[in-house]
């Protein structure tokens, strides 16, 4: 395995944004993880985990250690026996493409990763977020997460029940850089059923796996900027989970917002809805930097934007939101430093 210096990181994130790696490598295997990570033991530098660049932002400054693409890849479908026939186990290299592989499942007439198509970023990044769109999150499916854990110097499958998966959140968030995410085993289903119930969805006629991957592709599309033409990664922002008197005290004074319960204790807002009508942040450009037109939660590099600028221009957005409803925003971008 090679280890490079001075590797430029914005051709690897889709932001199109960030100074150099102070060093740089690509693991294939178990052997070459090891050997990277015992080099960063070694020189005493930090690791990050490079997956598809789709979520981060990397600083102008680079980042003084060893970054790691994950290249680990494979996929194993296991048909399971007797009781259980109808679920089929697939195991699948952490590096792997995860828009590849849904389209992969649905091809194959298994249920249960329809409704997060198109997401930009690598198998190995899902259990981290848990990620989730309509309706669906990465938990619902995930088996178990097979690890290197780094504090520990050892191979490790954690369950989905350990995983302490909650809303775009899990274990490996909370313990950023212990574990590094070798593969992903997902419990498929071939007589599956669809989960229909967000509004973008329950207007398909006759709906199929495919047709819901259809539709979730076409809405993605419209709202989001294509990676091929922009630098951005997606929602910069999480939605926002409030409690049911601070949704009262919103709603008093924007009638109109949407708001969806979550249980007799929360509700969901959409923050781009707040972004957009409340703040009026929709479509706005600062130079090389803006929010999209067809969805306030995603910031734009439209050419040669700084990760300052990007900064710049969140740190306006949250302040803007906490003058008007009260509420600090929390960026869903992990930064890269
Ligand atoms: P959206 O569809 O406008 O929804 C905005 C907010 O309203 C989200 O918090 C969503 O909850 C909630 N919501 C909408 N319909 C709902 C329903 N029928 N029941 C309960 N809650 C409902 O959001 P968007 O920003 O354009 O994103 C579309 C989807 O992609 C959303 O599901 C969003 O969560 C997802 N997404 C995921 C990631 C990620 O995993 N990293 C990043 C960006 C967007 P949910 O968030 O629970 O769906």
């Amino acid at each position: 395995m090679i280890i490079e210096n001075n590797i430029q990181l914005a051709q690897y994130t889709t932001f199109r944004i960030g100074g150099r790696a102070l060093y740089f490598c690509v693991v294939k295997n178990e052997d070459e993880l090891v050997e990277a990570v015992g080099f960063s033991k070694k020189n005493k530098i930090p690791i990050f985990i490079l997956g598809g660049g789709s979520n981060i932002l990397v600083s102008d400054n680079g980042f003084t250690g060893i970054v790691i693409k994950m290249e680990i890849m494979g996929k194993e479908y296991i048909e399971k026996a007797k009781e259980n026939a109808d679920e089929v186990k697939v195991i699948v290299g952490a590096g792997e493409n995860w828009d590849s592989l849904v389209e992969e499942t649905v091809e194959k007439k298994l249920y249960g990763l329809e409704n997060l198509s198109y997401i930009p970023g690598t198998v190995g990044a899902t259990p981290i977020q848990n990620i989730g769109a309509y309706g669906s999150e990465a938990k619902d499916t995930i088996e178990s997460v097979y690890v290197l854990d780094i504090k520990k110097d050892e191979y490790k499958v954690i369950k989905n029940i350990d995983c302490d998966f909650s809303y775009r959140d899990s274990m490996f968030k909370k313990e950023k850089n212990r574990y590094v995410i070798i593969s992903v085993t997902f419990i498929l289903n071939k007589n599956g059923k669809l989960n229909l119930e967000y509004e973008d969805l329950k207007n398909i006629k006759n709906p199929s796996l495919k047709k819901v991957r259809e539709a979730v592709i076409d809405i993605r599309k419209r709202k989001l900027p294509d990676i091929k033409e922009y630098g951005t990664a997606g929602s910069f922002f999480k939605n926002l989970i409030v409690s049911h008197s601070k949704a009262k005290e919103l709603l008093s004074l924007f009638p109109d917002m949407i708001l969806h319960e979550v249980n007799d204790k929360k509700a969901k807002i959409p923050l781009a809805w707040i972004l957009d009508h409340v703040c009026g942040f929709r479509g706005v450009r600062i130079g090389d930097v803006g929010i999209y037109k067809n969805q306030a939660l995603v910031i734009v590099n439209y050419g040669n934007a700084k990760a300052e600028d990007i900064n710049n221009l969140a740190q306006k957005m949250s302040k803007a939101v906490y003058e008007k409803t009260g509420i600090n925003i929390e960026p869903e971008v992990q930064f890269v430093v």
